[in-house]
């Protein structure tokens, strides 16, 4: 299989071949068919098998076949991580893979002032990759709005309810809309995940590497 397969958008293409990127990953080779196709979807990947390429290509691929105005202080798809570094370093692959598109990735993550995470938000953005608390001190803050997102990414859930995050993202998606497509990615399957997915996704796919 190649990337040219997916029937993915050509800017995508495009960024890929620049990146050397041949052949899909085999987290890739199975998510990208039914992301596209819509469907909810339970990856069961470890960082280093290109889990991040199998959730942003079928996302940009969307952002590209339905273009749509953003509104104020919201997102199209949000991407919930639980570090300030996982969430950085799926920024820069959005960013890098979307070089060729008109999209928005904004980031908001602890630790840092808020500031400048509310004048990003002003107009929209695409993307936005959050930490989990943040994003919920932008919400209370009336900063950013959940109603308009389209696509939900839960990655590294495992690492994320481990880190206590596990009511935040309740909080979270209780308000997003409910007619929405939901990805959920973790290394491993307790318990817990599979209760949290059962509540969130939607006769979701698995995939598992
Ligand atoms: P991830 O598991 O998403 O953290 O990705 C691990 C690394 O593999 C990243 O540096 C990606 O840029 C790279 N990568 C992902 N998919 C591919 C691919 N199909 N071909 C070559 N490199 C890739």
């Amino acid at each position: 299989t190649s990337f040219n397969d997916f029937g993915l958008a050509e800017p995508i293409l495009r960024a890929l071949a620049e990146e050397k990127y041949v052949t899909p990953t085999p987290i890739q080779n199975d998510s990208l068919p039914l992301v596209i196709s819509g469907r909810d979807l339970i990856g069961i990947a470890q960082t280093g098998t290109g889990k991040t390429a199998a959730f942003a290509l079928p996302i940009l691929n969307r952002l590209a076949t339905t273009p749509r105005p953003l509104e104020k202080k919201s997102c199209r798809v949000l991407v919930l991580a639980p570090t300030r570094e996982l969430s950085g370093q799926i920024s820069d692959s959005f960013r890098t893979y979307a070089r060729h598109m008109r999209v928005s990735v904004g980031l908001a993550i602890g630790g840092v002032p808020m500031g400048r995470q509310v004048r990003s938000m002003m107009n929209g953005v695409d993307i936005l990759v959050a930490t989990p608390g943040r994003l919920l001190d932008l919400v209370r803050g009336n900063a950013v709005r959940l109603g308009s997102i389209e696509m939900l990414v839960l990655d590294e859930a495992d690492r994320m309810l481990d880190m206590g995050f596990i009511n935040d993202i309740r909080k979270i998606v209780a308000k997003v809309p409910a007619e929405r497509q939901t990805l959920l990615f973790s290394a491993t399957m307790p318990r817990e995940i599979a209760d949290l997915a059962d509540s969130l996704l939607r006769d979701p796919a698995r995939v598992a590497v």
